[in-house]
């Protein structure tokens, strides 16, 4: 079974709802891990579908990925979100560790014992990739590839085949894991998801300009 475990809705910053994300995924025959930025909300809406919950936390050296059985609540410090997922049998992995420029945790990724470590993302340079992948190598862990999607047409980029699981359920996703069963999936972004992502980005900046500019009027 195909999975992405690095996907974002309107709940954080990413462009669609839930729903539609799950939707569109399974018209690839993928399924997703919803994972916004520093909130569960978007999970609370999907309860029904087939999806991973998880969150990508910004802790105090950058973007790590915890995904659990439940709709987590984690801490944001790097040691205790570690210690939570421990506790709650979630998986965690530093997201784009070597992307400096988005919020990798760079060399912290030894330092601390994380399940997996994502070594494609399909919106990190490749040279941030690579060290990804030789710290999986040296730290003796699983390798997970993701789309990091923002607008559905990332979906597809990046993925993973968990090879043993033919039905979907959580405890045995999370399991297989964390003991490696993993192929990556990786074709990279097509000009059309390329193309979403400037629009979307474009749209972001627009609206951002715009709220401040009002904020600004206020006072
Ligand atoms: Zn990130
Ligand atoms: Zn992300």
């Amino acid at each position: 079974m195909f999975f992405d475990l690095h996907v974002h809705s309107r709940y954080s910053d990413g462009k669609y709802l839930p729903k539609d994300i799950i939707a569109y995924a399974k018209a690839k025959h993928i399924h997703v891990a919803i994972t916004d930025h520093d909130t569960s909300l978007g999970l609370n809406t999907v309860k029904e579908e087939k999806v991973i919950p998880g969150q990508e936390v910004t802790t105090e050296y950058g973007h790590v990925v915890i995904l659990c059985n439940f709709p987590p609540s984690p801490p944001n410090r790097i040691a205790e979100l570690v210690d939570y997922a421990k506790e709650n049998s979630c998986v965690v992995f530093p997201s784009h560790p070597f992307d400096i420029f988005r919020k990798g945790i760079g060399d912290k990724t030894f330092r601390y014992k994380f399940d997996l470590i994502e070594i494609y993302n399909s919106k990190a340079p490749k040279m941030a990739n690579n060290k990804a992948k030789e710290a999986s190598i040296r730290l003796n862990l699983p390798g997970v590839s993701n789309s990091d999607a923002h607008v559905i047409q990332a979906i597809g980029s990046a993925y993973n085949d968990l090879y043993e699981i033919i039905e979907f359920n959580l405890d045995d996703i999370l399991d297989n894991l964390r003991r490696g069963k993993i192929r990556n999936i990786i074709n990279g972004l097509s000009f059309r998801a390329k193309f979403s992502i400037l629009q979307w980005y474009i749209e972001r900046k627009i609206r951002n300009a715009q709220n401040s500019s009002r904020t600004m009027h206020q006072v």
